[in-house]
Parts: C-alpha cells; structure tokens; sequence
C-alpha cells in the first residue's frame, strides 16, 4: 500500500482514519460507484503445473474512480465488509464472473472462475439461491464456478459458515481455503468442511527459493493436501525458481506475477494466446 501510495493511488484508508463521517462518505461513494460502473472485474490467470496450460482464472474487484485513480481491494473490501455492502458488491461481482465466462465460452474458450467471498456472504443464507440464479439466467454449469474463502471467514461463525458451504458444495461449486496457514482453524475442523483446493498462502511463497523455513511449510503443505486429496494452488509466484521449485514438490497450479498480474478480463484471451506460443 506505501509503494502505492507513492504512486499517488491511496485514497481511503479505513484503518487509520476511524472517524465514522468518513466512512460514511465511503460507504455512500461504494453505493455509487456501483451504481455508475466504476468497478471493473480484473483477472489474473491460473495455470497447471502438469502441463502448463491455463486453467481458470481469480476475479479480483478494481474501483476506477474518476477522480482518485485506481483504488485496490485492499482499500476498501475491509470496509465494504464491515458496513454489509459486500453483499450488493458479491453479487456484482458473480454476475460480471458469469458473463465474462459467457463471452468466453463463446470463443470456445471454457474457464473455471474463482470468486473471493467473505464473512458477511457467508452469513447470508439466500447466498447459494442468488448464485444459481445468475447462472441460470447465463445458463452456466456451476462446476466452472470456484469459491474462495479464507479460514477467517468461516471461524468467524463456524456453524453458519458451514450449512452455508455446504448447499454452495451441494450446487456443484466448488470450494478453496484461500491464504492457507495464516489462520487458526484446526485441520479437525477443515476436514469436516466440502472443501475441493487449499491455496497456499503467498507470504510463504514469494521467498521459498531463497527462504528454507518457507519451502518446508510449502512442502508440508502441498503432502497435507494431498494426503486429504485435496488440490493445491501456490499464488505469488514472482520468478521461475519458485515455479520450478513448486513443479518438483508436486503442487498442482501457480498463480502470480510471473505468470501474470491480474489484468482486465478483456486481455485475457491475448495473454493466453502469448502465453501459449
Ligand atoms: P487474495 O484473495 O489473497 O488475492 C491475491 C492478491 O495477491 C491479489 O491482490 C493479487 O493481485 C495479489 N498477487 C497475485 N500474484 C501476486 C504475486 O506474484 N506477488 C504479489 N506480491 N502479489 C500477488 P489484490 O487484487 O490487490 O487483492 C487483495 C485482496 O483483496 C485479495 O486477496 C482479497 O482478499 C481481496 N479481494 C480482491 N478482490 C475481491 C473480491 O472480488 N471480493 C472480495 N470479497 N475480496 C476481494
Ligand atoms: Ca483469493
Ligand atoms: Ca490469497
Ligand atoms: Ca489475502
């Protein structure tokens, strides 16, 4: 966020500044930008370390506000979260998923798409209703759809969280645990859940080619998962080294800068085909 900053892109920051005016006026500015297109579905590719080719793809949120730039998730999911627009900006998002992998589809290009979702989704139990009612309208299977949460997420309301993954699991969606081993949820617990991918988290990723510490937790993980036969994705792959590294311990798909930065779903089909070559 600093070096963003520097490039003059911050804007909010929520955690520093607690008066609520201005988490009002951000609240009523999310409303609105909603309302006026501001923000846009980016995607960043996920690969196969089988045989290298793409996968799917991670949706992730960008506001483009016409005044302040780009302003990135980080700036203001935590607050979209707290207030419950969320919710409204979830089912957004789920809609432009579908009719991105609509366009493509049409091109013959058939994706899966992971979606983030969070705490305050999970607790709306009309979720999975609302969900199979935009893939109705698109005429989408729910198998091409993947749902990211963190473990935060559902420890928050275990309970829940859980009838929650479970109809969504039941639809035919699959599900990944998003930012593995950064939370505190016992693997007791996970193993209950209808979980489908554990996704290492990139704090350990990012240095495991110079970190040992990291690459023994990336090993342990990549086993673990396995052992419960579950599939595993590495995200913050920035060099090759670290692609190598993850081929040879058997993780199954990378996403990261390497490969590419999260970009407008537009671009997707000229990434993949400069990709391919
Ligand atoms: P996340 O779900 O863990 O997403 C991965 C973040 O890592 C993304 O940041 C992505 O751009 C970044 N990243 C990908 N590859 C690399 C890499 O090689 N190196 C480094 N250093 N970073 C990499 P982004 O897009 O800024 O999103 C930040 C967080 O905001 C996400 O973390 C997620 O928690 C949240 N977010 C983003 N989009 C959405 C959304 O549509 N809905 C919800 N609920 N949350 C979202
Ligand atoms: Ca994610
Ligand atoms: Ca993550
Ligand atoms: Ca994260």
């Amino acid at each position: 966020a600093a070096k963003r900053a520097r490039q003059g892109a911050v804007t909010y920051s929520p955690e520093i500044d607690k008066s609520s005016q201005k988490n009002l006026s951000l609240l009523s500015d999310m409303r609105a930008a909603l309302e006026r297109n501001q923000f846009q579905l980016w995607v960043q590719p996920k690969v196969s370390l089988h045989d290298y080719r793409l996968i799917g793809v991670e949706a992730l949120v960008r506001w483009v506000h016409p005044e302040r730039g780009m302003v990135f998730p980080d700036q203001f999911i935590p607050f979209a979260e707290q207030s419950g627009f969320i919710r409204s900006l979830t089912h957004w998002i789920m809609d432009q998923a579908a009719q991105t992998l609509k366009l493509w589809q049409a091109q013959d290009l058939v994706l899966k798409m992971s979606v983030n979702i969070s705490t305050m989704d999970l607790m709306d139990q009309d979720l999975p209703q609302k969900f199979a009612a935009i893939l109705d309208q698109y005429a989408l299977a729910t198998s091409q759809f993947c749902l990211e949460i963190t473990e935060s997420a559902i420890m928050d309301d275990p309970v829940r969280a859980h009838q929650t993954l479970d109809n969504l699991h039941a639809m035919g969606m699959d599900l990944s645990i998003d930012d593995f081993g950064t939370g505190y949820s016992s693997l007791a617990y996970l193993k209950q859940l209808p979980v489908n991918e554990l996704k290492i988290d990139k704090s350990f990723v990012l240095k495991m080619d110079k970190d040992n510490a990291d690459s023994r937790i990336v090993k342990s993980t990549i086993d673990l998962a396995h052992n419960m036969q579950l599939r595993v994705v590495a995200e913050g792959v920035e060099n090759q080294q670290v692609m190598q590294l993850l081929r040879e311990l058997g993780c199954d798909q990378v996403q990261g800068y390497f490969l590419s930065k999260p970009m407008p779903a537009s671009q997707l089909t000229v990434w993949k085909q400069d990709w391919e070559q």
